[in-house]
């Protein structure tokens, strides 16, 4: 891959990367502030059983979604070390190139469509 396209990739995983700290933080913090809410100020206390189950249920998202992106943080910090050993671009496991209109999609995928697919099975 050319220096110049390598450039585009890393600054758009720095971005990405700036990004999901900045939505991570947040997120913890409304998650952590939500759950304070729901056990000390009694006022907003749910009636209904059917509203403390969708609290509990929403804040159990919120906290899935924060394990994911920790996930893709993960993934664009190791995207970020294969462009600097210059390894960026070719798929982790059977080491053919990662088609670009791929990379254009998900820029910190370590393999190509076909390998993707056996993992997600394994
Ligand atoms: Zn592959």
């Amino acid at each position: 891959m050319k220096k110049a396209e390598l450039k585009v990739y890393r600054e758009q995983l720095v971005a990405l990367r700036a990004r999901l700290r900045g939505d991570v933080t947040t997120m913890a913090d409304s998650a952590l502030k939500s759950g304070a809410n729901n056990n000390g100020d009694l006022s907003r206390m749910p009636i209904h059983m059917a509203d403390i189950g969708s609290d509990n249920f929403e804040q159990e998202f919120t906290l899935s979604l924060l394990a994911n992106e920790e996930d893709t943080l993960d993934m664009i910090e190791a995207a970020l070390e294969r462009i600097e050993e210059g390894v960026y671009g070719a798929c982790q496991e059977c080491e053919t190139a990662i088609p670009k209109t791929r990379l254009n999609a998900i820029p910190y995928t370590p393999f190509c469509v076909k390998c993707a697919a056996k993992s997600q099975t394994r």
